[in-house]
């Protein structure tokens, strides 16, 4: 269903597509510098030329013919696009590819701050202020830059399109289905007088994978390898924002990883809605269908062969999907990290079953001693949800204690907030605010105290890090292969590499151990870590 708030309307462009008429031209013109351009990029050569151009003609270095470029490619107009992202790492893995798709179609991405001719605001429904951030990140846009072109895109974009196109100063909103199709949308909107076109159609038609990865700092890339959810969860949206599961192909997924391991970048986060369901593997491991294609599991295996790649790491996977094959392969590889994000959710099986999980309480202990069991040293967090629909104090106190006793290392604790369209959203027994609150403060305090204990465990210990920029310049920060956030001071040119610390003991602040850089040879640390460093540091 397309919506359309004005009865201004203007058709889509079909494969005739101004880019790529003058894309198609360029080629018959000049061959060989359109082959340039495609092994380079189009987007970033003629941008290039462009100022090239520019600068010629402050010079009076006319009459100029360069390359034998036809005319129609210094006509079109420059334009400069700046973006901001809301939430998690997929919508970040997704806006890196928003501006690459701008990038390549002779856009030049500035900063938001610059002042662009078109801003594009890739939304989250997560968040309980939505509508609040979407409209104060327009108002900022257009103080940037007062006639600029806005565009709306996301889960909230999905999941309220109308709510957002009467935001003043939104120009267009794109839907789940619409959003890799923006320059379609864009390259044909002229700035008109009416403002707030919607273009969203039904999720649940939603059928196509769009790969994509962000850069960031150049450490660490997300790479979304997976998308939508078919379960039902009664307290989340996410499946009406992003549609039915979805995953690329293994060939796909390895032809982007190694693209992101020429760039330099060391780390890579396997990223998705339902991150363990690839493949559709839920019914397969749930032991309902016979395998068909291949599985999460076997995407790891894949990915493990790939040399250019120093580290990966899961970033979140459902209990019910983390299998003892899983588990088993990544103690033994020596590129997945030793570390698991496995949301919780409640550690209360009534809980449990008005969410509509699907595992209990015993499922999840079980999977925790499994990995501490292979490696005594992973990482775990979890995900939990306070103030759920009906739950008691003596619900909250079982979840309390539950998690207390597990071998995990912190927690991402969150307040539940009532989502329009959500079963839990009519449930009986609505927990006041306040009382939601105190309870999120409670766990808070237990991940604290969770952290510290993890860390303490392995202070003293030899752990491999990957070096990062820290905000202070004096110091260098990075993450250990089991996820401990370590501090050091400056060592010139670390950042960016792998290299051993001994971890010595938390920091004044208490969020990072302090450590210090060692050679594997005088540590003592065991031969497995040796092994792993040199294969990093190769
Ligand atoms: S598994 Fe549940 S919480 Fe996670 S995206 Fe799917 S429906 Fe939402």
């Amino acid at each position: 269903m397309i919506l359309g708030k004005q009865d201004r309307s203007y058709d889509l462009p079909d494969a005739s597509d101004s880019n790529t008429n003058k894309r198609a031209n360029f080629q018959k013109s000049s061959p060989k510098v359109a082959d340039f351009l495609k092994n380079n990029g189009f987007g970033q050569v003629q941008t290039l030329c462009k100022y090239l151009l520019a600068k010629a003609i402050r010079r009076n270095f006319v009459p100029l013919v360069l390359l034998g470029l036809n005319q129609s490619f210094f006509q079109m107009t420059p334009r400069t696009v700046a973006f901001h992202t809301l939430g998690c790492k997929l919508n970040y893995s997704e806006t890196s590819a928003l501006a690459r798709l701008f990038e390549e179609n002779g856009y030049l991405p500035v900063k938001f701050d610059d002042g662009a001719d078109i801003y594009v605001l890739n939304t989250c429904s997560v968040t309980e202020q939505a509508d609040k951030e979407c409209k104060k990140i327009v108002r900022q846009a257009l103080r940037h830059h007062p006639h600029a072109f806005v565009v709306v895109t996301g889960c909230y974009a999905q999941l309220k399109p109308q709510e957002i196109a009467d935001i003043p100063g939104v120009d267009l909103v794109l839907g789940a289905g619409e959003k890799f199709r923006i320059l379609d949308y864009v390259e044909n909107l002229a700035k008109a007088q009416g403002k707030g076109m919607v273009r969203s159609g039904d999720v649940r038609d939603i059928n196509t994978f769009t790969s994509s990865f962000s850069f960031g700092d150049r450490t660490r890339s997300f790479l979304k390898v997976q998308d939508g959810c078919d379960y039902k969860c009664t307290f989340c949206t996410i499946p009406l924002a992003r549609g039915a599961s979805r995953s690329d192909t293994i060939e796909n997924v390895m032809n982007n990883a190694r693209q992101i391991a020429a760039s330099g970048v060391k780390e890579l986060v396997l990223t998705g809605v339902n991150l363990g369901d690839f493949g559709n593997g839920t019914e397969v491991i749930e032991g309902h269908r016979a395998k068909k294609e291949a599985l999460f599991v076997d995407l790891v295996k894949e990915l493990d062969t790939l040399d250019d790649v120093a580290r990966f790491r899961i970033s979140s996977i459902e209990p019910n999907l983390l299998t003892n094959e899983i588990i088993d392969f990544v103690a033994e590889s020596k590129r997945f990290m030793p570390h698991f994000h496995v949301p919780l959710q409640s550690g209360n099986d009534k809980q449990l079953r008005e969410m509509r999980r699907r595992y209990r309480r015993e499922l999840y202990a079980e999977r925790v001693a499994s990995i501490k069991k292979t490696m005594p040293h992973a990482c775990i967090g979890c995900d939990v949800i306070v103030g759920f629909p009906g739950e008691t104090e003596d619900d909250f106190l079982e979840t309390y204690r539950f998690i207390q006793q597990l071998d995990i290392s912190y927690l991402h604790v969150f307040t539940y907030s009532e989502r329009a369209n959500t079963l839990a959203a009519t449930m009986p027994g609505a927990v006041p605010i306040e009382e939601r609150r105190r309870r999120n403060h409670a766990l808070r305090g237990l991940s604290e105290m969770k952290r510290r204990a993890f860390y303490a465990e392995h202070f003293g210990s030899v752990r491999p890090v990957l070096f990062e920029q820290h905000k202070n310049p004096a110091l260098l920060s990075g993450f250990t292969d089991n996820y401990i956030k370590i501090e050091m001071p400056l060592e010139v040119g670390r950042v960016n590499t792998i290299a051993p610390v001994s971890l010595d003991n938390l920091t004044s602040t208490g969020e990072a151990c302090a450590a210090r850089a060692v050679s594997f040879e005088h540590s003592g640390a065991d031969a497995r870590l040796s092994q792993f460093s040199q294969v990093v540091l190769d």
